[in-house]
Parts: structure tokens; sequence; C-alpha cells
């Protein structure tokens, strides 16, 4: 039923992980399944077999054929602190298939019992942040973010105690790798330069193969350069749809550039740059407009580790280093302008764009805007300017905007392009639906408290397709009402 496992990071060597037998669950029962995924992954769905046997293979029950387990060993800087020793506290690694399109992908299961790593944790997770992983990571693949995917969701039969007894979960999770920029420390904070230099060559490998030619100490300049590059792109993606991923620890920053890790993630509706959500971050960190600033401070803590592969001499490796990471701040501001033109329906560079967007950014401030219908409306403005009273009712001050408005027009004028072209590229990079926080909780509930999937399946299937006006589904589309708000999210886990 499963493809064939070519296990990969199993064949390091053993300090690269434990070795890890899933523990079995009472009474599994399938949650979600993703089908599309699954034939992506070479799954066989033709010879899938019943929704038990399913269940059992998701929460561990069952080890399928070929699979052998392990818990990856990583450290990381948490809220800027160093932990020597993090690792994969309740999450296998079943093994690495190859997909349809020929790319490897790593399958793993989280929440399925205490491995060496756990440090006192109980090794499982509650369904709530289960449900909610599959749901915000699949709404960012079809927002056309990269990020690890969500293959099932299975119920445990089993509570867990957090503040309260609530059901168990477990999550299947597919990544292009789970390589994060914290395994790399967790061999550099030990000493260990051979360890450090085969999990370069194994990223290099996996996903950084045009860089397998270069020797010596370029070759890990290149691969920080190249890591940076992806993270730079990505971040600049997060900041395109209003997402805060919430705890941008380096543990939880994958050097394959896909988001990775969905705790207390949310997205912003009324735009402000302060904004966090999670619980857990009281100086905001991890707020929306410090993501960049702190994926580039990841990127410093990736080039330490690399520092005595790139020269074993530290001034020298130290200077090599800088040159890379000192180009972040324009490789980010790049990736960002291309991002925001896009999404103001610009083909054109102009050097006046930065403040245009700057100048869009601060009237939404000013007018606590909802960053998502903001742009989404923006779309018909550069139909018709019939529409732009459906922009302006989005602010709670609309005198800024409205002279911005005539500002984007002359700038969109000067690229000569039919309104309605303008419009349509625009709606291809614009959402219309996210997964909004309120609606998040509210199918959470119902899944959690009352056993109901209804409301966790509508969400999933509108976010499944956020650039196409869905009748009838209005109610997606909407920020939330006062007393619907969601202000905090706790990683629950
Ligand atoms: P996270 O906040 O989910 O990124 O996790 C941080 C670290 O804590 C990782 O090493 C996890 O494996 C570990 N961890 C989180 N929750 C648990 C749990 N319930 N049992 C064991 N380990 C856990
Ligand atoms: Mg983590």
């Amino acid at each position: 039923m499963f493809p064939e496992f070519r296990l990969r990071y199993s064949r390091l060597p053993e300090r690269f992980y434990q070795r890890f037998r899933p523990e079995p669950v009472s009474r599994p029962q399938l949650v979600a399944f993703n089908r599309t995924l699954a034939e992506e992954l070479g799954f066989d769905l033709a010879a899938l077999p019943d929704e038990a046997e399913l269940a059992g293979y998701f929460a561990g029950n069952r080890l399928p054929a070929g699979a052998e387990p392990v818990a990856q060993a990583y450290a990381g800087h948490q809220f800027g602190m160093f932990v020597p020793q993090l690792g994969d506290g309740r999450a296998v690694l079943l093994g690495e298939v190859v997909d349809r399109a020929g790319r490897l992908r790593d399958i793993q299961l989280k929440g399925s019992g205490p491995t060496r790593f756990a440090r006192g944790g109980d090794g499982r997770a509650p369904l709530g942040p289960v449900l909610r992983e599959y749901l915000v990571s699949e709404a960012m693949h079809t927002l056309g973010i990269p990020t690890t995917r969500s293959l099932a969701a299975v119920a445990t039969g089993e509570a867990v105690y957090r503040e309260r007894r609530l059901p168990g979960g477990v999550l299947t999770r597919v990544a292009a790798c789970h390589v994060r920029v914290g395994t790399f420390e967790y061999f550099a904070a030990r000493g260990d330069a051979e360890g450090l230099r085969l999990l370069a060559d194994f990223v290099i490998e996996r996903h950084y193969s045009q860089l397998a030619e270069l020797s010596g100490g370029e070759r890990f300049v290149a691969l920080l350069a190249a890591v940076q590059e992806r993270q730079a792109t990505l971040v600049a993606k997060w900041m395109g749809v209003g997402f805060v991923h919430g705890v941008m620890n380096t543990d939880n920053t994958a050097v394959s550039g896909e988001t990775i890790d969905y705790g207390p993630c949310a997205f912003m509706e009324a735009y402000h740059p302060r904004t966090v959500f999670s619980f857990i971050d009281h100086g905001g960190r991890y707020a929306y407009g410090n993501q960049p600033g702190i994926v580039m401070w990841n990127m410093a803590r990736l080039a330490e580790t690399l520092l005595p592969l790139i020269d074993p001499d530290d001034e020298r490796a130290v200077a090599r280093a800088m040159e890379v990471l000192e180009r972040f701040p324009e490789r980010y501001e790049a990736a960002w302008l291309e991002v925001m033109r896009a999404k103001l329906g610009l083909v054109q560079e102009q050097a006046g764009d930065p403040e245009l967007i700057a100048d869009l950014l601060q009237a939404m401030q000013g007018g606590r805007a909802d960053f998502t219908l903001t742009f989404r409306r923006l779309c018909d403005c550069a139909e018709s300017p019939t529409a732009d009273r459906g922009l302006l009712t989005l602010f709670e001050e609309p005198t800024a905007i409205a002279s911005w408005l005539t500002r984007w027009r002359q700038r969109l004028g000067a690229e000569g392009r039919a309104g309605s072209l303008v419009a349509a590229g625009m709606r291809t990079v614009n959402p219309l639906y996210i997964p909004r926080n309120h609606l998040v909780e509210q199918a959470l509930a119902a899944a959690v408290m009352e056993g109901d999937l209804a409301p966790f399946q509508a969400l999933h299937a509108v976010l499944a397709r956020p650039f196409t006006e869905q009748p009838g589904r209005e109610r997606y589309a909407l920020p939330a009402s006062d007393e619907e708000r969601v202000l905090r999210t706790f990683c629950g886990t």
C-alpha cells in the first residue's frame, strides 16, 4: 500500500538519530486522508485497504514494509537561547519515498510516542493541534508557499493531558526533508566535524545538487548562500499572505526552505507589523514584521556551524560567511518586491515601487484594514473605479488610501495593460480565502469537542481553492467579528 521506501537518513551513522518503533494506540480512527498527496507520493489508490487498516498505519500501530523508523537528533535556539539537545521527542521518520515527480520525500509520524529526545514530554499530540497543522499546511500549499504537507490525521482514541484532558492524535507529515538549522547546531555543539560534513553533504545531495561539483570550503559557502536564498524567498512569501509563523526557532527552520512546525501560527487580519498571536511570545520576538530579521539571525546561526568546513582558519572562515550573510537584506528585499509587485498587478520594476508599497501598508495600518481583503479588493479596483467603495469601506480612515489609489492607478497606467488583464493576474496571487483564526478555531472545536468533522471538512474544501470566488461561501472570506476574534493562539503541544 505504501510506495517503496528508499531509506536515506537512517543510513547515516547512529548518532544522527534514535531507532524508535512508534508506540501503538488503542483505538485509531482515520480523521483525514489526503488522497491527492497520496497519489503524488506514489500510493496505489486503487489498492488502498479499508479505513481501519489505513488508520492503523497512520497511527503507527502497523509499520509499512520497508520502513525503519528513526527519531532525528537536533538542537536549536529557542527564543534566542541555545538548547544543545532537542530532537524528535514525539515524532519518527518512517523513511523516504520517491514521489511521481522523482523527488525524495520524508514521511513522518508526529505524536507517535516518547523517544529518547522527549525530555519528560509524553510523546503525544492532542488532536486539535494535529488538525490545525493539517489544515494550515495544506492551505499554505494551495497558496503557493513551500511547506511540509499533511498526508493523514488519526484520532488515537486515547486521552492526552495538557491543562485538561484532550483527545489524542497523530499527524502524518510529508517533507522534502526534515533537516533543520538546529540539526547543524547539534553537531557543531558537539564539535563533531565529521558529522557536520556528512550532514552538509546529505543536504547538498538532497536539495542543492547544483553544488555537488564544488569542492573545498566553497562548497559550504555556497550551501549557506543557497539555504539563505530559499529562506529569504520563503519569508517574503509569508509576508505576502500575512502569515505569522509564531515559533521561528532554529529547530523550526528547515534547510529545504519549506515552512515547518505549525504551532501557534496564524494569519493576520487588520494589518500591523507588530502582530503577534502566540501565547508564549511575550516579547513579540516573532511578530509579523520581525520575521525577515529573525530568519537572517537564524542564517547567522547556520553560518556559525559551517565555519570549520569553510576554512580551518577561523578569521578567513568568518570573512567568507559574512560576505554571504551581508547579502541577506538585499536578497530578501528583492524577493519581497517580487511578491508585492505581483500583488499590486505591476510587471515592470520602477524606482518608486518600494515607496508605493510602503505607503499602502502605512495606509492599511492607519486604517486598520484587513490585509487579505485589501489586496483582493484592489484586484477589482484595477478593473473598475466603481469598485473603489468596496475597498475604502475596509479602512476606518479612508483619506490616505483614497489618495494612494490615485498614485497606484497612475503607476498601473504607465504599464499600459488592460484593466481586466491586470485584475485577472492579481487574482491569481491575492487570495480571497485564508485560514482565518476564528474559522480554524471553530472547526477544531467542533471536531475535538463534539466529534463533528463537518466544519473542518467545509473549511478545508474552501481553502483548497483560495483564489477562486466560491458562491455561498462568503462568510469564509470575512474577518472575524469582535465576538469571534481570536487574539491568542496556543501551541497546545
Ligand atoms: P516544538 O515546540 O513543537 O517545535 O517542539 C520543541 C521540542 O519539544 C522538540 O524537540 C519536540 O520534539 C519536543 N516536544 C514537543 N512536545 C512534545 C511532547 N508532547 N512529547 C515529547 N516531546 C515533545
Ligand atoms: Mg519544532
